[in-house]
């Protein structure tokens, strides 16, 4: 029986040292029970091998029922975890502030404060700001990274995803030592250590219906960095109900854009925009299509800028227009955005 456990313990030490997720770790010990199990089935009582591993099926059974139970505890606990988070927003506890800067925040953003369309009335704004970030893979990465830099009071940071290997090239929050963790984890500490004056509320998972409007309404303004229609289309809904403004990245390859809808000024949405989804295949990901490492750090940037702007009021955003960024020729163009009549989300004569 020790020899078992010998085993599972060196499958998945070998899998810890592979750089194996945990899942298929577990999948790989639960190979090897299930053939123990059939050994103790199959084989006559005083077979060698049967000896080697324990002799009684029923103990083994016993640890199975065992493993299950903990298992699906886990799972429960993990439920009701999640649902906490997104109630409560945070694991981490309220940064506790007074009406004023402490004079080591006053030093931290001295540049921003001496910029006549920030001031110190700006940095009160970002401070008081609270952002949600969804995605914290290409775009969300250096968005996250200047929203808290720049002092935004609270950040949430929404993805589902681990971080891997392959993220590397581009997503420089993570680091090597953060592959296999959860990108929202990996994010949070990052942040935190760039700027100790900013609360960094994390949600391990995907934007869905059922937690969308809750959540958006905790929130002044939205970043949408993820990679699939289906959450940007929801992103888009929520926070046209909701009337915040939405600040909207993507990317492909060698180009990038962004915009901010803002129904609320008046300017289109995102489905005025793109009102279906392309057909699969002809929006290839980031996976299937390659995209240069630096990019995402370019349009990343210019959402967080955009976020700035539309806090403070400083200039003008980018409402009811698109800058386009083509890296390849190094050459930028903007175009206008219209409103669409049958626009199933904001428009006036809704179909
Ligand atoms: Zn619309």
């Amino acid at each position: 029986m020790i020899t078992v456990f010998a085993m599972a313990a060196a499958l998945w030490g070998i899998g810890a040292l592979m750089k194996m997720p945990a899942r298929a770790r577990l999948y790989m010990i639960g190979l090897l029970y299930i053939g123990v199990l059939f050994v103790q089935i199959a084989l006559p009582l005083g077979h060698p091998l049967r000896m080697a591993t324990g002799e009684s099926a029923a103990l083994w059974i016993l640890i199975g029922v065992f493993a299950a139970v903990a298992v699906l505890y886990g799972r429960v606990i993990k439920g009701l975890k999640d649902r906490a988070l997104v109630k409560e927003g945070a694991n981490a506890p309220p940064v506790t502030r007074g009406d004023n800067f402490s004079a080591s925040e006053l030093e931290r953003y001295a540049r921003h404060i001496v910029l006549r369309e920030i001031g110190g009335p700006g940095q009160k704004a970002l401070r008081d700001a609270k952002v949600l970030v969804i995605g914290a893979g290409g775009l969300g990465a250096p968005a996250l990274q200047y929203l808290a830099a720049a002092g935004v009071g609270t950040i949430g940071v929404m993805d589902d995803d681990v971080v891997e290997n392959a993220n590397l090239q581009r997503q420089v929050i993570h680091r090597d030592q953060d592959i296999g963790m959860p990108k929202v984890f990996s994010a949070q500490a990052a942040m935190m250590a760039q700027n100790p004056y900013v609360e960094v509320r994390p949600y391990h998972r995907r934007l869905t219906e059922a937690v969308a409007a809750d959540l958006v309404g905790e929130y002044d303004l939205l970043l949408d960095g993820t990679d699939n229609f289906e959450s940007r289309y929801l992103a888009n809904r929520v926070a046209v109900e909701a009337g915040k403004p939405l600040i909207s990245g993507a990317l492909s390859q060698w180009e990038g854009q962004i915009s901010v809808f803002d129904t609320g000024s008046g300017t289109p949405c995102y489905q005025c925009i793109f009102p279906e989804a392309p057909a699969a295949g002809l929006a290839p990901s980031c996976a299937e299509a390659g995209v240069i490492g630096p990019l995402p750090g370019v349009i990343g940037s210019m959402m967080a800028v955009e976020a700035i702007k539309v806090i403070t009021g400083a200039g003008q955003a980018l409402r009811g227009e698109m800058l386009i960024y083509d890296a390849l020729w190094g050459e930028t163009r903007k175009i206008a955005l219209k409103r669409r009549e049958e626009c199933p989300i904001c428009g006036e004569r809704q179909s």
